[in-house]
């Protein structure tokens, strides 16, 4: 199994070496040449498994220049004690067809720790393979999430440094004391006065800036990616649509074969791109259903074919879902163009410089088929969130709250009452703030105050890591500006080079 760029087809690379060098250097995003296929027999084969081996048994079907071992031990030492549950990723059932997937039982409490737990190990065997001797510098632009998870997936990992610029004042407070009370030796933080757009287009012209390049390659050093444009990164995540559908069987909730709708509230585009390529595998899934919150350029974009980001952003409730520009569209684009890479090549262009693309009309065609889309304002999330604790006694945070709503819309829309799972992005207790005010209690400034109402409201667990916080040293302070020259610098002085 060989990767190829969205932007240059001529390009054949091993997985090693995509996850290794993370994007391609034209700037397009490596995709698997081909599916792999999986059979009835296959998913009854990975029904008596832990997770860590439904997931090693998913990898090894794209990770085919890993031996056997190699995976196992990656998978191995993923997923098992830093979680809080032995099931990994459970299902929750709701009792109506709805069945909540729960991602952010890790150390960080939201699901990009099912991928950036795994990360830093297929990134060592990775590197070894691809370009051995080199230390890695991991650069992540987050709006959130991805920046914790992945500086406590890399913190102390030989070989490597990880530095995390996140938008000033575009995260969660708890996000934010996470990610500056970071420990570990190799790892450095720095906000920037922008938001998430501008942290990820500065991460980007980072990656590609020569004097930047240059000076680390005299260090013995380069750069790599822990965001979704990695492959790395989402492939791990193809893995839990499978778990959760051998699960669902198990379960009783559908007999083997029968199709599951899947519903995602989507940023990035990572998330649900995973859902796809579970289903281009033969998953049995109907329909995909993109969930996003005000920053609706996605659902704009189902409606219309028109991919247009020149639209004010949005600060909402569910921050690591303002993004608008959701860079893994790319790979989906390229799959549904036919694999056409100058077509890919001419819309990510037309985006650049026109700040809008339109896909052609056999492409828009194809969205439809497979994905619906809807979202929902944070009133509307603020809503579902109130009714679903008072009717379910269950506690979504504010990101699944998107889900739920749009979800709740498609099926009143359609009848559409295929059992569905819906991707349940993080713990509540990550934005607590919001989630009390949802539920009509009184809120202040004091995270650790809001972690005690939220617990005494509704007591469900706080999970130890975002309780541990409260004790933790702050580390990092610095805030740079978005431009090249200043993010530069930042990284310089980080890396001490
Ligand atoms: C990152 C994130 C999302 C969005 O996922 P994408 O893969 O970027 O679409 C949704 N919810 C939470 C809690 C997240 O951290």
């Amino acid at each position: 199994m060989n990767y190829t760029s969205t932007r240059n087809s001529q390009i054949t690379v091993s997985a090693s070496s995509a996850i290794a060098t993370g994007i391609s250097p034209e700037g397009g995003l490596f995709v698997p040449q081909s599916f792999p296929t999986i059979s009835e027999d296959y998913i009854r084969s990975l029904l008596p498994l832990s997770y860590a081996k439904r997931a090693e048994k998913v990898l090894s079907l794209y990770l085919t220049d890993f031996t056997a071992q190699e995976i196992e031990e990656c998978a191995c030492a993923a997923y098992g004690e830093q979680f809080d549950t032995p099931a990994i990723a459970p299902l929750h059932d709701l009792g109506d067809g709805r069945h909540m997937l729960e991602l952010w039982h890790g150390p960080t409490c939201a699901f990009k720790d099912m991928a950036l737990q795994i990360l830093p190990h297929l990134m060592r065997v990775s590197v070894q393979k691809a370009v051995p001797g080199q230390e890695t510098v991991i650069l992540v632009a987050t709006s959130g999430d991805t920046g914790k998870a992945a500086l406590e997936g890399f913190k102390d990992a030989s070989g490597t440094r990880i530095l995390v610029f996140y938008p000033q004042d575009g995260v969660s407070e708890m996000q934010r004391l996470q990610m500056v009370t970071q420990e570990g030796g190799n790892v450095g933080v720095c906000a920037i006065r922008g938001n998430f757009d501008d942290a990820q287009t500065g991460v980007k012209a980072l990656f590609t800036d020569e004097n930047v390049t240059a000076r680390l390659a005299e260090k013995g050093m380069r750069f790599s990616s822990a965001n979704s444009i990695n492959w790395g990164r989402l492939l791990p995540q193809v893995a839990y649509y499978v778990s959760a559908y051998c699960d669902m069987v198990t379960s009783g909730a559908v007999k083997m074969g029968d199709p599951i709708n899947i519903v995602v509230p989507t940023g990035n585009f990572g998330n649900i791109l995973a859902a796809y390529y579970a289903k281009r595998m033969g998953l049995p899934v109907a329909k995909l259903i993109c969930a996003s919150n005000r920053n609706r350029v996605l659902t704009d974009f189902f409606e219309t074919g028109v991919y247009d980001v020149t639209r004010p952003f949005y600060t909402t409730t569910s921050p690591s879902m303002d993004i608008l520009v959701s860079s893994n569209l790319e790979r989906l684009l390229y799959h549904l163009c036919d694999e056409d890479d100058t077509v890919v090549a001419g819309m990510m262009k037309d985006l650049k410089e026109k700040k809008a693309y339109t896909v052609p009309e056999k492409v828009r065609q194809r969205t439809a088929e497979t994905f619906a889309a809807g979202c929902a304002t944070d009133e509307q999330a603020a809503a579902v969130i109130r009714k679903t604790w008072q009717e379910k006694g269950y506690l979504c945070d504010t990101h699944t709250a998107v889900a739920v709503h749009v979800y709740e819309e498609y099926r009143n829309k359609t009848g559409d009452t295929t059992p569905t799972v819906i991707a349940s992005t993080a713990n509540p207790y990550k934005f607590s703030p919001a989630i009390l005010e949802a539920l009509g209690e009184p809120v202040s400034a004091d995270p650790f105050a809001m972690q005690e109402a939220l617990f005494n409201a509704t007591k469900a667990p706080v999970p130890a890591p975002l309780a541990d916080l409260r004790s933790k040293t702050v580390r990092f302070t610095d805030v740079c500006d978005q431009d090249i020259e200043a993010m530069r610098e930042t990284v310089y002085s980080l890396l001490g080079i």
